[in-house]
């Protein structure tokens, strides 16, 4: 929303006024008052505790049709102004959601990587199972016939 009023600069500076202080008025434009838009002429140092009580109009009286459309369009700027901070929010509130996922995310993908490496050694451990399964499988099958000629000459025998 618009300050209560503003300063601006003009052509009318030649014809500037000097307030009850002797010091050039600067011209304003009011927002907050029975003619928004409207600008005038007060005290340079207004709103200060040394200011004075000049004033003079600058705009004359506008059609109370200029003031209606000046009030719709001041409303809607401040519904505007409210979404925006509203969105702003939001904003906000998703890039610190979106900051929390993708801090979860990373924590994750470490996870993934450890049992990556842990898989790693398993997948060797049981390589190297399987590879003394076979040997011990070679070495009883090639002891095997003698363990059975054993057996059969100790039958034979008695
Ligand atoms: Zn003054």
């Amino acid at each position: 929303m618009a300050t209560s009023s503003s300063i601006s600069s003009s052509s009318a500076d030649v014809a500037v006024p000097r307030c009850h202080c002797g010091m050039r008025s600067p011209m304003r434009t009011t927002w907050r008052c029975d003619y928004p838009g409207r600008r005038f002429y007060g005290c340079a140092a207004c709103g200060g505790p040394n200011s004075c009580t000049f004033f003079e109009c600058f705009d004359p009286v506008p059609p109370k049709r200029f003031v209606d459309v000046i009030r719709n369009l001041l409303e809607a700027n401040e519904s505007l102004s409210t979404n925006n901070h509203n969105m702003m929010m939001t904003n906000s509130e998703l890039t610190a959601a979106l900051r929390k996922t993708t801090k979860k995310a990373e924590e994750l993908a470490a996870d993934v990587d450890g049992m990556v490496a842990s898989n790693v050694v398993l997948s060797e451990d049981l390589t190297t199972c399987v590879v003394s399964r076979r040997r011990l499988r070679s070495a009883l099958v090639a002891v095997l016939p003698a363990l059975i000629a054993c057996v059969w000459l100790r039958v034979v025998n008695n």
